[in-house]
């Protein structure tokens, strides 16, 4: 130390009487031959006097004296001339192209919902009064602080992206001003100035020691002054800082309040001045006074003088440097290349890297700065921008894991700056190609999430601290960033990168795929609610995530079938305890299912699945794009275990089915909660809606006897079926008759649900117009309460405007206050009573509704189901279920109990079910027989509810059981529907019959076309006639497949249909 001081001195010798002006000494600095030595030592020189004053400066002396002594001599030593005069040129020929303005906390901000590539990109005020958007749909937001102005990023907008201020070419910003404003005298002196400030900014910044400087900069005697500084946090209360103060300094109580303003304001103060040991009892009396049992002591330092003014002035230089880097785009590239470059032989990583993974240990004030520095450095450059985000992926882990254990609010976390990198398309593209960024979210993620994980590496978050779940959710949102924007070119490269990232994202899933699974409570009440929210909570944040990836692995069909097969094997790894558990048989109606004994009612069950519900929703997309054909070539037959794939998501179906039935009533508020999410709007894509896909897959794949009768089985209602169930036990009765309910309900959406892009021949839009039709069937709703009942995407979006008034007309308020929409009378016929999104009360208000407005109107009460659209041809088989052998003798067995005045295992509510099943069967025969020749049609429920039953009961088919239904006077209600399926039964009995008559019409008017050389209308039919052949080829693939998934679990099959030697009475009634 002694030799620094010697040497300091000496030089002060060697240059005696240092320049007065400071031109004078910017032209000395010149002449010397080392920079950074020489702005040291001005540095160290002049600093510790300038900020003597902690305790109380006089602020504006203070900044004079910054100016005049340092600022103005490093302006003259860059330019050479008078920095007034050159920075006055500098700023007329405005050398932006972004406006990059830093919003502050509360400011507002306007984002295009027209034009913005994703709702992240933002525009501060004048910029959007001076842009295009202004007369978009837009929306406001108010700034958490830290965020900055989008406009002139051409990549943030889909048009308009600059306002007219920052339009190149406009009188602001002419071309040829562009970059005729910087010499190469002034490059060549930044050059050499800009990696001495930054150096000098980052290590007094991230300088540790508490009483000693730099070598450079300890250039004479040590003094004996020191500060006692406290540093805010987020735990203690205002008032307990206060008092805390009050004890430790003893002094007046606004004197506390000043101080504790300042802190929370700027992140840390000094308190109190003097010598060492003054100050450090100073901070020893603080920290007990703000300790107790619940919180950890205040964070206090002692720190002297010296070291404290050199950071305050590394910040003030941090300011200055970014008012002169905002005058040139030279300038921020020549500073962001002396922060990105690493020392020769330094293990260090490079100064902004040192600087991003400090400042979790930084104070708020300090952070502020210092990210302001890199936006308008790095984040006005895109060149520079990228090498930044490259730098922030690189320590990715690090700073995400020094998140977490920070107090402090995401907005002041370095960690809050992906969202400016990850939603760039470009560079998210980059980041996954070059550094597999994907990976390393989901890796982190990984890392930080173990202590959640139970003794089966399942997560249970029982007893979790929702603060650090929250940050957790920060990395999550990460992954929604990279992923917001679907790449448009695929190269190699990003298809390895992103199937690996896909591939770690499993491993999450798969820790979730089971996870905090339940047994229902017999006897007594469950004790302690468990905690349910945190893997709810995880569940809607990963909503959009899980549909990104499966959109994302849908842009290319390779890439599709890669990703099926890792998650299908992902699916199976879950499932080996399943396939080996013990088996049962279960037979009706000559049917057979061998099948794992499994009871939702006694064994372990759980409501999270992401991994399957992924699977169906790959397998969805597989069949938008017509690749399920291909899908043997990447899991075999014999792999594909399409039973093990629907178990999981049947049983949750069945425990919500038993809820509704009460019998988990013991387990509490939390498995209600847990299943009132399972349906809500807010998770239902990625929960509930799989679930019923995964169940189309399983009808589409399996024989359709054999799915019922697992349906049948894992509902628990087999016996129910089975045999007469003589009871007066009112409560068991209620039960079953609710569980063959919920059953019905679910066979009723498995047939008829097909409003899925990739299940039905539907788009995005008649989905969106089906939703809100369903909603305004219930009542007419103003606008808010639509959108909040429809599905968000990852842009916020509903997408409700672009259909509301293809469906509804507005009415405009009344006095009353909103205006609502109401359903246009031809949007009418779309009701389903049985919609899948309607809740219970939905359900009969808009029942209620519709039969009200029928009356009104003169008409009969029948609701039937609105004809469906076609299933793609993956799921074409669905329709199976309808006039198999099972649902003939579920449907038969219910009327014939209706109609049994011993028996009450049946309500009206089952009725109407059973008739909305029937009504479905002959839509779909009169659909299909009116598209094709009759002997084509191969689909003859007509045929099958027509026949006689011979049984136990008497012998009645099923038009009998109707007429005498509705000879039920109790059953009045249901008369004008049973009247409608008579007469649907007729209408396609005629079409049957008369089928000879329209063949020859129909050859008849191709002759007629032929005669008149209408070349349209031939053309016409040979389309219709090709695309007849390729749907009848298709069918035929998907038989083959259906086949083939029958013939390879044949052993299976075969074995159970030998031990059904003994058919029961009602055998050979649907055979
Ligand atoms: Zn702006
Ligand atoms: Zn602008
Ligand atoms: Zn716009």
């Amino acid at each position: 130390m002694a030799d620094e001081e010697a040497r300091g001195v000496e030089r002060m010798e060697v240059s005696p009487g240092l320049p007065q002006t400071p031109q004078a000494l910017a032209a000395w600095w010149d002449q010397q031959v080392d920079f950074h030595t020489t702005f040291l030592h001005h540095l160290a020189l002049l600093v510790p006097e300038i900020y003597s004053a902690e305790m109380d400066p006089d602020l504006e002396k203070q900044e004079e004296s910054i100016q005049t002594s340092i600022f103005t001599p490093l302006e003259w030593y860059l330019f050479g001339e008078d920095p007034d005069i050159c920075l006055e040129k500098l700023k007329h020929s405005g050398a932006f192209q972004l406006c990059g303005k830093v919003f502050k906390s509360g400011e507002t901000t306007y984002s295009c919902r027209d034009c913005a590539i994703d709702p992240t990109c933002v525009l501060c005020m004048d910029c959007f009064q001076n842009s295009v958007h202004k007369n978009h749909r837009y929306k406001m937001h108010t700034s958490t602080g830290g965020g900055f102005c989008d406009c002139g990023d051409t990549e943030a907008w889909k048009t308009g992206p600059f306002c007219i201020s920052h339009e190149p070419g406009t009188a602001a910003t002419t071309k040829e001003n562009l970059r005729c404003s910087l010499n190469e005298e002034v490059i060549a002196q930044a050059r050499k100035m800009f990696p001495s400030v930054i150096k000098y900014i980052v290590e007094m910044t991230i300088w540790e020691e508490e009483k000693e400087l730099p070598s450079e900069l300890q250039i004479r005697e040590k003094n004996e002054r020191y500060y006692c500084v406290l540093f805010n946090d987020e735990h203690h209360s205002y008032d307990h800082v206060i008092y805390s103060l009050q004890r430790a300094l003893d002094c007046e109580l606004a004197e506390a309040q000043l101080h504790t303003t300042a802190i929370d304001k700027e992140g840390r103060r000094a308190v109190k001045a003097g010598a060492f040991a003054a100050c450090q009892e100073a901070k020893e009396d603080i920290k007990s006074h703000s300790e107790n049992v619940s919180q950890h002591p205040l964070h206090v330092e002692v720190l002297h003088s010296d070291v404290m003014a050199h950071q305050k002035f590394a910040l003030r230089l941090g300011s200055w440097m970014n008012k002169i880097m905002s005058y040139s785009s030279d300038f921020r590239q020549i500073f962001c290349q002396a922060c990105l470059r690493e020392e020769p032989g330094s293990e260090n990583p490079c100064l902004i890297s040192r600087l991003m993974l400090w400042d979790a240990k930084l104070y708020k004030g300090a952070r502020k700065i210092l990210h302001e520095l890199i936006f308008s450095s790095f984040f006005m450059e895109m060149e520079y921008k990228k090498f930044f985000a490259m730098e922030f992926v690189k320590y990715y882990k690090q700073l995400q894991k020094d998140y977490i254990s920070d107090d402090h609010d995401r907005s002041i976390s370095v960690t809050a700056l992906s969202v400016q990198m990850f939603t760039v398309p470009t560079l998210a593209r980059h980041l996954i190609e070059e550094q597999n960024v994907i990976s390393v979210i989901t890796e982190t993620l990984l890392e930080v999430l173990p202590e959640y994980l139970d003794r089966n590496n399942k997560f249970n978050f029982q007893g979790y601290s929702q603060d650090k779940l929250g940050r957790i959710y920060a990395v999550i949102c990460d992954l929604k960033y990279i992923l917001i924007s679907k790449p448009t070119v695929w190269t190699e490269r990003l298809k390895m990168q992103f199937l690996e990232g896909f591939r770690s994202f499993l491993k999450i899933l798969t820790c979730m795929q089971g996870m905090e699974e339940i047994r229902r409570q017999i006897g007594q009440h469950i004790e302690v609610d468990p905690d349910w929210e945190a893997a709810i909570a995880i569940q809607m944040q990963l909503k959009n995530i899980l549909l990104m990836f499966q959109e994302w692995c849908a842009c290319d069909e390779e890439l599709l079938l890669v990703a099926y097969k890792e998650c299908h094997k992902a699916v199976m790894r879950c499932s080996t305890s399943f396939m080996s558990s013990s088996k049962t048989v279960v037979q009706l109606c000559g049917h057979t299912l061998e099948t794992k004994s499994y009871r939702v009612s006694e064994d372990l069950v759980s409501i999270h699945l992401p991994l399957s519900r992924t699977l169906a929703g790959l397998h969805v997309r597989l069949s938008r794009l017509g690749g399920i054909a291909r899908l043997h070539e990447f899991v075999p037959f014999e792999d594909f275990q399409v039973e093990a794939l629907v178990e999981f998501p049947l049983r949750c179906l069945v425990l919500v089915a038993q809820v509704v039935a009460e019998m988990w009533r013991r387990n509490g508020l939390s498995l209600i909660s847990q299943v009132f999410y399972y349906q809500d709007v807010k998770c239902r894509e990625e929960m509930y809606d799989k679930d019923i896909i995964m169940l189309q897959i399983g009808a589409s794949l399996m024989d359709p006897n054999k799915f019922l009768l697992l349906i049948l089985q894992r509902y628990e209602l087999a016996d129910a079926f089975n045999k007469t169930i003589s009871t007066n036990d009112q409560d068991l009765i209620k039960q079953y008759n609710t569980l063959i309910e919920e059953m019905l309900q679910i066979l009723i959406y498995i047939v008829g649900e097909r409003y899925v892009p990739g299940v039905g021949n539907v788009t995005k839009e008649e989905v969106t117009m089906r939703e809100i039709i369903h909603l305004l069937c219930i009542e007419p709703m103003p606008h808010s309460a639509i959108a909040k009942n429809l599905p968000e995407n990852e842009n916020n979006e509903t997408g409700l405007e672009n259909v509301i008034n293809k469906v509804a007309t507005f009415k405009k308020p009344g006095v009353s206050g909103h205006g609502v929409y109401e359903l246009k009378d031809e949007s009418l016929k779309d009701f389903n009573m049985y919609f899948y999104h309607y809740s219970k009360t939905q359900h009969s208000k808009a029942e209620h509704m519709q039969k009200k407005k029928r009356k009104q109107e003169n008409k009969d009460e029948a609701l039937p189901p609105p004809p469906p659209p076609e299933f793609c041809p993956a799921f074409s088989k669905v329709i199976n279920l309808l006039n198999c052998d099972v649902m003939m003798y579920i449907l038969r067995t219910i009327f014939e109990r209706a109609l049994d005045t011993d028996s009450n295992l049946w309500t009206e509510g089952m009725l109407q079910m059973a008739f909305h099943i029937l009504a479905l069967g002959l839509l779909e025969e009169k659909q299909q027989l009116q598209k094709a020749p009759e002997e084509e049609v191969t689909f003859d429920f007509y045929h099958k509810a027509s026949r006689l039953g011979s049984s136990s009961m008497n012998a009645q088919n099923i038009q009998m059981l109707l007429e005498k239904l509705k000879g039920i006077p109790q059953l009045e209600g249901q008369k004008d529907m049973i009247t409608w399926i008579l007469q649907m039964f007729d209408t396609v009995k005629r079409l049957r019959e008369k089928s000879c008559l329209i063949i020859s019409t129909t050859s008849e008017s191709i002759r007629n076309d032929e005669i008149t050389h209408d070349k349209e209308k031939a053309e016409r039919k040979r389309k219709a006639e090709a695309a007849r052949l390729h749907r009848q080829k298709i069918m035929a693939q998907m038989s083959a497949l259906q086949k083939n998934f029958i013939e390879t679990h044949k052993l299976m099959y075969d074995s159970t249909s030998e031990m059904s030697g003994k058919e029961d009475s009602i055998m050979e009634e649907e055979r």
